[in-house]
């Protein structure tokens, strides 16, 4: 019966705030649930692969829904439509918005900043892909990244070992970026294909529960205009983007009515999108911790990992770099919000010419940034 109070107070709480995006873990009774071990991130990638494996598991418990609440509640502090100022914002935005980027300033204007915090150090690069490789748009399957973002991608994979770290199944955005000299973490970091073709897939036993709760939510949905449901391997997500705002609260009910039967899932908000992924101690932050260790990239002396994001589930990956005390996290955002990240940028178009500033540093620099390491084919 608490379950049930406190998902419909969540549920109300975020339809009032349906514009920002908040984490909201499914609720109740303490209960144990799947994790990876404490020490979670797995050594050097070995002949054997990461296949994971349960008999290795711990328990953990599932977050209170009070802390969960509180969270979301304090993303609702945030002001929800402050955009950047344009010629026509009120002097409030244009102030609130001076204000976020001094305190997260633009990582082209800090471009050099930057560098000479790379100096002979190698950069590894991480990147989301929707909303930051491309456009957010109304159909998911049409978030297409421009051609001249590939070339740019394309160009700085081949001075820094990069990877796509998104929320979409590995495959999926593979498809979308089409590039084979990139890494892939799909799944929120909960697929990765290692160098050698290898594996990682810590939620691997979780498969058969997220196929069964895709079917559901596609069944639940079905009468809901609009309303997408996508199978992205280890979690689903349930766009409401092209649904009549009206039904956003219905929408939310629908899916808190299907995890009901699910309660080793747990359900996240992105930007428009109502996220359902395993209970396991492991998120983007983990992935990328993952790939630098695997890469033997985590040296801090020598390696300089900036991760460029724009979602809620981005910011573990800036959280463990403010954690370490080095790394950069950029932001991409047009409008101010609460983050880890220690710099913005407003779009992709922001986010390529960042890109292609990479690239030109390096012609001017050719030993500041350097790649020796090899790249596989997804
Ligand atoms: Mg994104």
């Amino acid at each position: 019966m608490g379950r049930c109070l406190g998902l419909r107070s969540v549920i109300l709480v975020w339809v009032a705030a349906a514009e920002a995006a908040a984490v909201v873990a499914a609720s109740g009774p303490r209960q144990t649930v799947l994790a990876l071990p404490s020490n979670m991130v797995p050594s050097p990638i070995t002949s054997q692969g990461h296949h994971w494996s349960s008999s290795s598991a711990t328990y953990i418990s599932r977050p209170k829904l009070v802390e969960v609440v509180n969270g979301l509640l304090g993303v609702m502090k945030l002001p929800p439509t402050c955009a950047i100022p344009y010629e026509h914002s009120a002097p409030e935005e244009v102030a609130a918005n001076n204000a976020w980027l001094a305190k997260y300033p633009s990582a082209l204007a800090s471009f050099d900043q930057i560098i000479t915090n790379a100096q002979g150090k190698k950069i590894a690069l991480f990147l989301d892909y929707d909303g930051t490789l491309s456009p957010i748009v109304n159909d998911p399957e049409k978030a297409f990244m421009s051609p001249e973002m590939r070339t740019a991608v394309k160009n700085v994979a081949k001075l820094c070992p990069t990877a796509i770290v998104s929320g979409r199944s590995r495959e999926k955005v593979f498809e979308f970026v089409k590039l084979k000299e990139l890494y892939y973490a799909g799944s929120h970091g909960m697929d990765i294909l290692d160098k050698e073709s290898k594996l990682f897939q810590p939620a691997s036993e979780f498969l058969p529960m997220i196929s069964e709760v895709y079917k559901s939510l596609v069944e639940a949905t079905r009468s809901i205009k609009g309303a997408n449901v996508e199978n992205n391997k280890f979690c689903v997500s349930v766009h409401f983007r092209n649904v009549d705002k009206k039904d956003w609260k219905l929408v939310a009910e629908i899916v808190d009515n299907v995890l009901k039967a699910f309660p080793r899932l747990k359900l996240t908000t992105g930007r428009k999108v109502l996220e359902i992924r395993p209970v396991i101690d492991w998120d983007k932050g983990n992935a990328v911790e993952f790939l630098l260790q695997s890469l033997h990239l985590d040296d801090p002396e020598s390696f300089l990992p900036i991760y460029i994001g724009d979602d809620q589930t981005d910011e573990d990956a800036f959280k463990l770099f403010r954690k370490w005390n080095y790394g950069f996290g950029i932001l991409v955002s047009q409008v101010p919000k609460e983050t880890e990240a220690i710099y913005s940028l407003r779009d992709p178009s922001e986010v390529m010419e960042f890109l292609n500033s990479l690239v030109r540093c390096k012609e001017k620099s050719p030993s500041m940034i350097k790649n020796d390491i090899s790249v596989r084919a997804v």
